[in-house]
């Protein structure tokens, strides 16, 4: 066939168009890509190609590089990219509370220091600057989105959007007055107007959480979930932390508490439940038929010795089981969800005998994917594959600690570190480069979080 001179021009400008690279705001490049998609894929030498808010390829370093012009590129070598982490529970502003009373039962921990403490020194201020503190830990450590239950919770909206992170925030809703509402039902009028503020926002998606089963009257309990349900936003509570849920429900009901909570209705929607350690396999089959999140907190639970939550149990049943460092004042201490993949895995180990339970791979989806689903947003979240929101961490893999390396799910969840961390992006935008905040101020939060002590400790000698 004869080729016009038309034809020509058709052909070789078609074959420029496939070859004209595509434009990418982003491009960040590592020795390995641990990607927690369908497959589980892990790329060497690969990289990640970001356009706006957005992962636009996942792929090779060659590849992406042969697809795409970056207006900015981060090549890392030796490190390894990594899904932002996601936290499924925790309290971040009582970061200023930070070891004020360690080494006591729930109850007394609870009724003698931090409810007291909280009365006297909980202010909308207070959130705002335990919110940054935790923040900045938490971004430095690559959690990239936290789910949080406390005061003011507008005021942890704000410092969560400065820090440019991402939050699923909800007001804690409890039965007796505290800093910010009287009532329970003030609080529900509050989070439904905070809620209205929210809902269409990026980077905040509220929720609504009343604290727990023994703190709500069952009429709080039904609204919460109600309200949640009215705005599609997710419903956070403590549930089966200690045996005290179902000792109260067995007393008032005649039933376990799980079974108690779905029968009025309250997992009728998108459920965060924290901690579940004591939970039996009926009430196990109910959450997992319920499609309830669960959010395991290893550290509180050895911590305050609420027991071993049977998640090896609970993932054999699908159930969708996220981590938690929980609130950093004597229940955890800090904001680590490194230590959080390792301390998991290691305890199912403990608790079922067997050093199968809970691999390295499966500790780390339950930091990234799973945490996701447990939020439900796994369609845009946990996981680095196109399409996806671009949240992702940077781990280096050059210090004593990281080297050799045979098989990188094991070197993330047994032997890497929060420090570790060098490089955070959260909906496309660059928020920690080089293990330095790019949006928080550093000095002046520590600085603010040191003056605070001092008012925390006065207030409690009196
Ligand atoms: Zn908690």
């Amino acid at each position: 066939m004869r080729l016009s001179s038309n034809n020509l021009l058709i052909a070789f400008l078609c074959c420029v168009a496939l070859h004209a690279a595509q434009r990418a705001d982003v491009v960040w490049t590592a020795r390995y890509v641990v990607t927690m998609d369908a497959q589980h894929r892990v790329i060497d030498n690969g990289a990640v190609a970001v356009l706006g808010s957005h992962i636009v390829a996942v792929d090779t370093r060659a590849n992406i590089d042969r697809r795409f012009t970056a207006a900015h590129r981060l090549d890392r070598g030796d490190a390894v990219i990594i899904p932002g982490l996601i936290d499924t529970h925790t309290h971040a502003a009582m970061s200023l509370f930070r070891g004020i009373a360690d080494d006591m039962i729930l109850q007394d921990w609870l009724e003698k220091f931090i409810f007291p403490a909280e009365a006297r020194n909980v202010t909308p201020e207070f959130v705002l600057w335990g919110t940054r503190l935790a923040c900045l830990e938490m971004m430095l450590g690559g959690t990239t989105t936290f789910t949080d239950m406390y005061y003011f919770e507008d005021r942890v909206a704000q410092a969560t959007k400065e820090a440019g992170m991402r939050g699923v925030l909800g007001e804690t809703i409890i039965g007796f007055p505290v800093p910010d509402a009287k009532t329970p039902r003030d609080s529900l009028a509050w989070t439904e107007d905070y809620i209205q503020r929210y809902r269409n926002d990026p980077l905040v998606m509220p929720a609504v959480a009343p604290h727990a089963l023994y703190t709500n009257s069952e009429a709080t309990l039904r609204a919460s979930r109600a309200l949640a349900n009215k705005y599609s936003v997710p419903l956070l509570i403590h549930l089966s932390e200690t045996p005290r849920d179902s000792d109260q429900t067995m007393k008032e009901h005649g039933m376990r508490a799980v079974p108690w909570l779905d029968s009025i209705g309250l997992f009728n929607g998108r459920t965060v439940a924290a901690h579940a350690v004591q939970v039996d396999e009926n009430d196990m089959q109910i959450l997992k038929r319920d499609n309830v999140g669960v959010a395991h907190c290893p550290s509180s639970n050895m911590k305050l010795a609420s027991g071993i939550a049977p998640v090896t149990r609970m993932l054999a049943l699908g159930i969708n089981v996220g981590l938690g460092p929980d609130g950093p004042a004597g229940s955890n201490n800090d904001f680590d969800m490194m230590e959080e993949m390792n301390l998991a895995a290691d305890l199912q180990k403990v608790a079922t005998g067997d050093p199968r339970s809970v691999p390295a791979e499966q500790a780390l989806a339950m930091a990234t994917i799973n945490g996701a689903r447990v939020i439900g947003r796994e369609r845009d979240l946990g996981s680095l594959e196109a399409g996806k929101l671009a949240d992702m961490v940077v781990v280096r893999l050059d210090q004593p600690h990281a080297v050799p390396l045979y098989n990188i799910y094991s070197q993330l969840v047994y032997a890497l570190k929060a420090s570790d961390v060098r490089d955070v992006m959260v909906n496309g935008r660059m928020i920690v480069g080089d293990s330095h905040s790019l949006t928080l101020d550093t000095g002046v939060i520590l600085a603010k979080a040191r003056e605070y002590r001092q008012s925390v400790q006065q207030s409690l000698s009196h």
